[in-house]
């Protein structure tokens, strides 16, 4: 038998990894268990300093360094108690992933004996070495020092594993010379500075009780899960977490009878141990089914404060990916595992908030009516008009460029969906004030036993990037594998901008002068109206037309990055205290260098398998075609296989060169150019005749498990 059969004996004969009994484990009872929050707080805490740790934690006061020492201690006797032994600070430096370096309590006391020790200083600052990870050139490696620094917002908590328990503290990580080389500190710069301006608009409009405004984000992620014994018999899953060949399934998502079907008893027992896992974490996993390609799922939470959402997201994704072994699973996350099915993204939810509990985005029952709303309405419109390259650039990665700008949603131009309502109402402030809002109404069902259902004012929309759901924003184009810091840093940033400028003429305007605030919103909608499209974005139609409108389609990373390095972007991030030149600069250069390197891991492993794997397998099976003889019908299925040989070592040869020639490119935004050029169109090649052959050569030398099998037998 082959490794692949065996797999799939193996898989069938255990379809189930489920030993837990989950009712044992209610959410209530469990929620927040490793996380050292309120609770905790008040019961490690003396009074004073659980106090002051909370005005700091709700964003009334700054930090202060007395009480560092004593919640050190609290936090310490809390973890303890609970087994942990070691300790962590943990961060999202530039790679994407979170980092973690351990340490022990343990201060030895003389002859076998020791203390556990955790001091202020420990909790609040770390230093790991800078110049192992991208910095875009801010740190060389002779120039090693970085900081992290505790962030209070976001909850201490536990990483519990059979093995053992760790202390894990949220920081920001900077260098040596104060400048971000993490995703959390613009982030957290971001924030504050739409807060600002947010307050400004606030205040025109008479609010004085709001302290401050922030951002919500309630990010719904999708994965696949496949079986772990046939994922780790293909090179291009394990190392590009995508796969690089493979013929189409006979089957595939055309049935349409995977989304929101019911779902697989293992695949189950992996969701309940998820859910688990999150809520001890205190993340509050709230959604979970089948999503339309096969053996793909999503997930999704109740949102939360933007950065405390954003930490979680990554704690989603890793508790996801440690616990996909434990029940047989891998766990892809790429944004195309597989070629002609659906890929995977991330759909950020996205509000802007008072601490009073006011939702901004909140449209009311007659959004015409709803000034403010409109005002803020229009602020993030125009923010994603100026700010659209931006937008683009910061989910452009090399994974997501199989979904954006190729056929599939949504499209690379970033555009916005208000739905029909709110559509019809700034249309109507573009002409002057709104004067009505559209209805919902009532579906009624024809059958009495049925209850009569209430219409929404307005349909969704699938395919637009950027749409208006209710009473927030969905940013529709991020992958799926991103930390969404950076995508909602940006976000932030752009609306800032616009927050600013409409503040700037609203604070020239009389504060209850509706006809003045009329005429600023009216101007706004004249001059961004272009970003609303309300149609089909996966249309040839709207291709044609948004460049005829001038947005920008940028297909490819290649296309998108250069609006990181425009004089409009350096402005923006500089003026708003978000990103220093320097520190753009630097982000930017990571982004291009990591395209270069996935790409090239990419032309690597499509080599190493075509090479290694797949002509080999030929070679067999031509041998047993030769051998077979004899027939007509087998010599001429024999000359075609030769044919295709034939064609492999080309096309193999092809990537070799196109990939030798792209190195020499002067400096990396060329090499990034010459591989989106020469060398993806080269491996595609490669892979349309090892796809041909796979529909032709024996099953039983094939090399790799196929999507067939790897779609549908977990
Ligand atoms: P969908 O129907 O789009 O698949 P889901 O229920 O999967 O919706 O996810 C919607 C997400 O939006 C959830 O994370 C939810 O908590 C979040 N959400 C709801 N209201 C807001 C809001 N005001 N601001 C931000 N996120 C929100
Ligand atoms: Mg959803």
């Amino acid at each position: 038998m082959t490794a692949r059969a065996d797999a799939i004996a193996a898989i069938a004969a255990h379809k189930v990894a489920s030993t837990q009994n989950y009712l044992d484990h209610a959410g209530q009872a469990i929620y927040g268990q490793y996380v050292f929050g309120e609770d905790a707080q008040r019961e490690y805490l003396a009074k004073p300093i659980f106090r002051k740790l909370r005005r700091t934690i709700e964003g009334h006061e700054p930090f202060d360094p007395a009480i560092v020492d004593a919640v050190a201690h609290g936090v310490k006797e809390w973890a303890m108690a609970k087994g942990a032994t070691h300790y962590t600070h943990w961060f999202v430096p530039m790679t994407g992933s979170t980092a973690e370096k351990h340490d022990s309590f343990l201060n030895p006391q003389g002859e076998a004996r020791t203390m556990a020790e955790f001091s202020g200083k420990n909790l609040v600052q770390g230093e790991p070495d800078a110049s192992s990870f991208p910095s875009g050139g801010i740190r060389a490696t002779f120039e090693a020092r970085g900081y992290t620094a505790w962030d209070v917002t976001s909850p201490i908590f536990l990483q519990v594993e059979p093995n053992g328990v760790t202390l894990t503290i949220p920081t920001a990580y900077v260098s040596y010379t104060g400048e971000a080389l993490d995703h959390k500190i613009p982030l957290l710069r971001s924030q504050e500075a739409l807060g600002k301006q947010a307050l400004r608009i606030l205040r025109w409009f008479g609010n004085t009780s709001a302290t401050r405004v922030f951002t919500n984000i309630g990010p719904e992620q999708e994965y696949f899960l496949v079986d772990r014994r046939l994922a780790e018999q293909r090179p291009d899953l394990l190392l590009c977490g995508r796969t690089l060949f493979g013929a189409p399934s006979p089957k595939g998502q055309e049935l349409e009878d995977q989304y929101f079907g019911s779902i697989r008893e293992r695949i189950l027992a992996f969701m309940m141990d998820l859910d688990r896992e999150l809520w001890r974490l205190g993340i509050p996993a709230k959604t979970r089914h089948n999503e339309v390609a096969p053996a793909q799922f999503e997930m999704a939470p109740v949102y939360e404060a933007t950065s405390v959402g954003s930490d979680h997201n990554m704690l989603v994704m890793g508790t996801m990916r440690r616990l996909a072994p434990q029940h047989g699973l891998a766990l892809l996350m790429h944004e195309k595992p597989f070629a002609g099915i659906n890929g995977s993204g991330k759909h950020n939810n996205w509000s802007m908030g008072t601490n009073e509990g006011e939702n901004l985005l909140d449209p009311g029952n007659d959004p015409h009516a709803n000034a403010q709303f409109l005002a803020f309405l229009m602020a993030v419109i125009r923010a994603v008009n100026v700010h659209g390259d931006l937008l683009r650039a910061a989910i452009a990665d090399a994974g997501n460029d199989h979904r954006l700008g190729a056929n599939e949603a949504p499209p690379a131009i970033m555009s916005i969906f208000l739905g029909s309502q709110l559509e019809d109402v700034v249309a109507q402030l573009g002409k002057g004030a709104a004067k009505a809002s559209k209805k919902g109404g009532d579906v009624e069902l024809g059958v009495t036993s049925l209850p009569v259902l209430s219409r929404d004012a307005t349909d969704r929309n699938r395919t637009s990037p950027f749409a208006f759901t209710g009473n927030k924003f969905e940013f529709r184009a991020v992958g799926s594998s991103a930390p969404i810091y950076w995508p909602q840093t940006v976000l932030n940033t752009a609306v800032a901008d616009s927050l600013a400028q409409l503040a700037d003429a609203l604070e020239k305007v009389k504060p209850g002068d509706m006809g003045g605030l009329t005429k600023v919103l009216s101007a706004i909608v004249k001059e961004n109206r272009q970003v609303l499209f309300e149609g089909n974005g996966y249309s040839e139609e709207w291709h044609a037309e948004a460049a005829r409108r001038g947005l920008p389609n940028n297909k490819t990373t290649v296309d998108a990055l250069p609006a990181l390095s425009t004089a409009k972007a350096k402005k923006l991030f500089s003026s708003f205290g978000v990103l220093s030149e320097r520190e753009l600069e630097a982000r930017a250069e990571i982004n291009w260098e990591r395209y270069v390197k996935v790409q090239n891991i990419e032309a690597n492993t499509a080599l190493d398998i075509a090479r290694s794997m797949v002509l080999p397998a030929v070679a067999r099976y031509l041998g047993q075609l030769g051998a077979a003889g004899g027939s007509k019908g087998i010599a001429a299925v024999a000359g075609r296989v030769a044919g295709l040989a034939d064609d492999l070592v080309a096309a193999i040869d092809k990537l070799e060169k196109a990939q030798a020639t792209a190195h020499k490119a002067a400096g990396v935004h060329a090499e990034a150019r010459a591989f989106k050029e020469k060398v993806i169109p080269a491996q595609n090649a490669l892979r349309e005749v090892v796809d041909t052959l796979e529909t032709l050569v024996a099953d039983d030398l094939w090399p790799m498990p196929k999507y067939r099998e790897i779609l549908f037998q977990y």
